[in-house]
């Protein structure tokens, strides 16, 4: 069941590996299918290249396995993705990475400002990536902070951890999140580095909301 979901999982953890947002089997993944409700969701302890469709476990919000075709166990830190599609009812796919700079933030605790435009697609309502606080993976406790952060953006960091990003369309897009929050972890720590610790100037979240390219970008001779 869910075939097409399970294989777009498959290649989004393989990118997410080959890319380095997710080394060592660090991650996991999922997708909602909007019409049965249920999730597909990464199984756990397993390479990403030899990660079959086979291997992706369809679930419940309840937390309940619906299928596991080769018998493997979902993630075990499914109960942060179960919340986070509890508390966000439109999100459709969410993409949780160990990647380096963003996870360098999130053991300072120190949220990420919005200090480059890209930004404004990343759905920071206070034009900052949060930090959900400490909570140990897999715990019904770090699936409370996670919840809560993400009422505030779509992308999170998770203190001592890692990051997490969420789209409502698809998982490309979430992955996409997740490769911006790296880069703009790496320009966070760069601009700081070369700015002896100041902080760089970061954007308001008014000028980001207003930040919309098919209105207030033309081009000469279009029509
Ligand atoms: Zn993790």
């Amino acid at each position: 069941m869910l075939e097409s979901l399970k294989s777009d999982l498959v290649a989004v953890a393989r990118r997410a590996q080959h890319e380095g947002l997710c080394k060592h089997k660090s991650g996991n993944f999922s997708i909602r299918d909007l019409d049965s409700g249920l999730l597909v969701v990464s199984p756990t302890s397993l390479d990403r290249d030899q990660m079959s469709p086979r291997d992706v476990v369809v679930m419940n919000l309840d937390a309940e396995v619906i299928e596991n075709e080769s018998g493997l166990r979902p993630t075990s830190e499914v109960l942060m993705h179960l919340e986070i599609y509890k508390a966000r009812p439109e999100v459709r796919a969410v993409v949780h990475t160990h990647s380096a700079y963003a996870t360098t933030f999130a053991l300072l605790n120190r949220p990420i400002p919005a200090i480059v435009y890209e930004v404004a697609n990343l759905g920071l309502t206070r034009a900052r990536v949060p930090v959900a606080p400490y909570g140990r993976p897999g715990t019904p406790e770090l699936a409370r902070y996670v919840r809560e952060a993400v009422t505030e953006a779509d992308c999170v960091l998770l203190e001592k951890h890692g990051a997490v990003a969420i789209d409502e369309r698809n998982i490309y897009e979430a992955f996409l999140k997740a490769a911006y929050i790296e880069e703009l972890a790496e320009l966070y720590h760069h601009a700081l580095t070369a700015n002896q610790g100041r902080e760089p100037d970061s954007f308001e979240p008014e000028e980001l909301r207003k930040w919309a390219y098919p209105s207030q970008i033309t081009f000469p001779g279009a029509r």
